[in-house]
């Protein structure tokens, strides 16, 4: 194919002379970012979207796809190093083991070198043939462009319930709100890359990282496919777990919601004292007292192991953060580039 064989010695041109982007030749460097886990049947036919999504824009656009392989045991690694021998457009980062694909999320940032970045998902969930979209309003002036699934009628009534549920309580206690039903796929221009990757916290959840930093948003919507091949690889206790680490990180609502809570309980016990007290000096001693006594006891024990309970989400994200651990460890770095020349 001739045009990508320009895009690709123009590219080789812009990166040996120091450069980021194809500037000279006025070729924008798009950035596809694609953390992969046990995908090996995934890669061939992502590929093939790409390219067709790709080659109309050719005269204005160069890509290149940074897969993060996040501790894959399947062949995924294999599939991707074979199609980089005759690609080099393609970059692989290899993870020392399975990191979650927020931190597979990072590694690919750190590695991309775009003026625009899109995380996107391998199983072609989310659709490629967006990019067109999005990056037309990248150049009307947009730092941001979000991929909003309009309809999910392909998930379980669980999923869509736990999603919508999630999102409500998200937004009611963080005070920066999270655009409904906005994956990782979106647009993001590489003034808000360098910003994201300046933030330094361990515990990433990185939805609500990219809409914390602002700039100019805009939106493009689609109807999520099912997956093409494979599993999921979140469980609900996975993503139970995701859910907790978005809010926990993202807002301390939880922890404030226990001085109002002990307040009024506090403001309550002082009534009901002194209740009793004036009853007790009117009417007299009132042996018999076990509901009540019991009563409070159950209740002010629940309520005072569940906040301690809130205080330790806090305690145990604060420890992970104080010991600063790197987010995630490479295993090596395999650029398409090397290979072809
Ligand atoms: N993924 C990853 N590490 C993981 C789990 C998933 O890198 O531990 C990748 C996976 O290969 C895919 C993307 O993240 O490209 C989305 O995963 P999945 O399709 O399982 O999530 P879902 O679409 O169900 O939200
Ligand atoms: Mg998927």
């Amino acid at each position: 194919m001739a045009s990508k064989a320009t895009v690709t010695a123009d590219k080789n041109a812009a990166r040996s002379s120091g450069k980021r982007t194809g500037r000279a030749n006025k070729l924008k460097l798009v950035s596809l970012v694609v953390p992969v886990f046990n995908e090996q049947q995934a890669i061939e036919p992502f590929l093939t979207r790409i390219e067709d999504v790709f080659a109309p824009l050719a005269k204005t656009y160069a890509y290149e796809i940074i897969f993060v392989n996040d501790g894959s045991r399947d062949a995924t690694e294999f599939a991707i190093r074979s199609r980089m021998l005759e690609d080099p457009r393609l970059c692989l980062v290899n993870l020392s083991r399975n990191f979650g694909k927020e931190a597979a999320l990072c590694a690919g940032i750190d590695h991309a070198r775009g003026d625009a970045c899109i995380p996107i998902d391998v199983d072609l969930q989310d659709p490629p043939e967006l990019i067109p979209d999005m990056l037309a309003h990248w150049e009307k002036g947009a730092k941001v462009v979000n991929a909003r699934r309009i309809c999910r009628s392909d998930d379980s009534w669980l999923k869509r319930a736990t999603a919508k549920g999630f999102y409500r309580v998200f937004n009611r206690l963080s005070e920066h709100a999270i655009p409904q039903n906005v994956g990782d796929f979106r647009l993001l221009d590489r003034q808000v890359v360098d910003v994201v990757r300046e933030l330094g916290e361990r515990v990433r959840f990185n939805k609500a990282l990219f809409s914390w930093v602002g700039f100019e948003t805009a939106e493009v919507t689609f109807k999520r496919p099912k997956r093409e091949h494979g599993t999921s690889g979140w469980s609900y206790w996975r993503l139970w777990n995701f859910a907790l680490d978005g809010i926990f990180s993202s807002t301390t609502a939880p922890l404030r919601i226990w001085t109002y809570t002990g307040g009024f309980l506090a403001m309550l016990s002082f009534l009901y004292a002194t209740t009793i007290l004036l009853r007790t000096l009117i009417v007299g001693v009132d042996v018999p007292g076990y509901a009540s006594t019991i009563i409070l006891i159950l209740l002010f024990g629940g309520l005072n192991l569940f906040a301690i309970g809130i205080l330790g989400e806090y305690i145990g994200r604060i420890y992970s953060e104080v010991r600063e651990r790197p987010l995630y460890v490479l295993r090596s770095v395999h650029n398409g580039q090397d290979k072809a020349k």
